[in-house]
């Protein structure tokens, strides 16, 4: 099972937050990210437990930061997330609904569908909404 495959929204939502607001000296509060999340410190800590076991985080004196797999994870994410946004926007989903749409699936899709999108669009730099795309593994190899 792929990294993303095994992080549910709300630990993916958590994740996001930290990098948000972390400082990198000394971290996010928990308190901070539970008011960003809108849910309890009990129900973030149970996130930021299960983050921690996956190793995108690490917690310390109650501050939660972001390892460098964390940050890897979230540009592998984003890249998911971009590529199946250009998928819906090429089956013709409205621009407002492209981005719902791809939060359905960004997270089980697995690397291998996601690069075969890449590849059937020709690599796209950017999303529908003009975000970056992080780059493909292939591109980085191959040409360019
Ligand atoms: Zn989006
Ligand atoms: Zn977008």
């Amino acid at each position: 099972m792929e990294l993303l495959q095994k992080l549910t929204r709300r630990q993916l939502d958590a994740l996001q937050v930290i990098q948000e607001i972390e400082s990198p000296e000394r971290g996010a509060r928990l308190g901070d990210i539970a008011s960003r999340l809108k849910i309890t410190s009990p129900s973030t800590l149970t996130h930021l437990t299960a983050l921690e076991k996956l190793n995108l985080v690490e917690r310390y004196r109650g501050k939660t930061r972001m390892t460098p797999t964390g940050a890897g994870c979230l540009l592998e994410y984003q890249r998911h997330h971009r590529i199946v946004e250009r998928m819906f926007a090429k089956v013709g989903y409205p621009s407002d609904r492209i981005c719902d749409a791809a939060r359905e699936v960004d997270l089980s899709i697995d690397h291998a569908t996601v690069e075969r999108i890449c590849q059937a669009e020709g690599h796209p730099d950017v999303c529908p909404h003009g975000e970056p795309i992080p780059r493909c593994p292939e591109k980085k190899q191959g040409r360019n």
